[in-house]
């Protein structure tokens, strides 16, 4: 069993502990940690700064993570798809997007290997539930992003495999580390929720001063329970006034993430009842177009139907973004990378 010291994920006085322990300079410490969280480190050699022992010292104790890469997809349009292997075998995937705005780098992460929740419409449901990640499961999917491509992340939303809010102690220190390691602003991090209410509940109780996206996808209760299960346990109408009162506890606005599906919830009259339940929601409103592919039954609507469905929202006051197809050539959709590399035969 390998027992040593994995470096990513620490905080700066866990390695000057490691350093003390070693016999070197608390110092050195810090050296690392910049390299860890701020310059994308591929290699300990790559630390030149550190004298030789130094270096040695780390090759023969630490390892820079406990995850490997396993697989990479490179899109037409720049968006990068990895599958990480975990120590244990299980399969994570993280998807690296860069949109308009050139400054911006966005990494969409998992906090579980698989997910329980079952939504009809997501290649990763069919994968079923393996096991949460623990936190520097999650950070290291960051930080090998990060030395792959020898960019740094400046935006990261919890949207990846599996639903956040049930991982919830290794989410929240997740981003503690985020925030404070890697400098990514807390306004810069968003969460996203398939609607677990107790967990918005405790989530409204913290300092949390990230953006909490719901994966709403229908416009009624009816609609939504037939697309994602969990809609069976927290119903539509209880979800929008917990998420009303997180807004007025927290001050801060939510996402509603719709994803728009052809003939399934992309109608007009879909749009009109959305504006209705949201429209006392501090909310804006992101529409997905959804990616298709040939192992799934649903199809994205036209130009359009999205248009439509974007003007109605907008008309009722909201602020509405559609959120641009990105590596419609590559397996971009959570899930769909995985799928490949299990024996789980996957339908749609
Ligand atoms: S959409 Fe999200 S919550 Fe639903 S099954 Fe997929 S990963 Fe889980």
């Amino acid at each position: 069993m390998d027992t040593k010291f994995i470096l990513a994920g620490k905080s700066l006085s866990d390695l000057e502990k490691f350093m003390i322990d070693n016999n070197q300079s608390k110092f050195r410490a810090k050296q690392v940690f910049n390299w860890l969280y701020l310059k994308s480190l591929k290699d300990i050699n790559d630390m030149t700064d550190l004298p030789l022992s130094t270096r040695e010292l780390l090759k023969e104790k630490t390892s820079l993570c406990s995850i490997t890469l396993k697989d990479k997809q490179i899109s037409k349009d720049g968006t990068m798809k990895f599958l990480f292997e975990l120590k244990d075998g299980n399969l994570a995937e993280a998807v690296l997007m860069r949109f308009d705005n050139r400054a911006n780098l966005t990494a969409c992460i998992s906090t579980q290997a698989g997910c329980a929740m079952g939504c009809s419409f997501c290649a990763t449901a069919k994968l079923g539930f393996k096991r949460d990640l623990d936190s520097e499961e999650i950070i290291q999917q960051i930080f090998l992003i990060q030395s792959e491509t020898g960019l740094k992340v400046t935006n990261i939303v919890y949207m990846g495999q599996g639903e956040p809010l049930l991982n919830f102690d290794n989410l929240i220190s997740s981003i503690k580390i985020f925030r404070e390691q890697f400098q990514v602003g807390a306004r810069r991090i968003t969460v996203s929720t398939c609607g677990i209410i107790p967990k918005i509940k405790e989530l409204a109780k913290l300092d949390f001063q990230s953006t909490l996206a719901i994966s709403l996808h229908a416009p009624n209760q009816e609609k939504r329970q037939k697309l994602m299960p969990v809609a069976k346990k927290y119903k539509f109408d209880e979800l929008i006034q917990t998420l009303q009162e997180y807004t007025q506890t927290t001050g801060r606005r939510v996402t509603v993430e719709y994803v728009l599906m052809k003939d399934i919830n992309d109608s007009v009259a879909d749009a009109k009842e959305l504006a209705i339940a949201i429209s006392k929601l501090k909310s804006n409103v992101n529409l997905i177009i959804y990616n298709q592919n040939e192992k799934s039954n649903f199809k994205k609507p036209n130009k359009d139907t999205i248009q439509k469905f974007k003007y109605i929202l907008e008309a009722s006051g909201k602020k509405v973004t559609i959120r641009l197809e990105r590596g419609a050539d590559i397996d971009a959709a959570c899930g769909q990378l995985s799928s490949k590399y299990t024996k789980t035969d996957v339908h749609g």
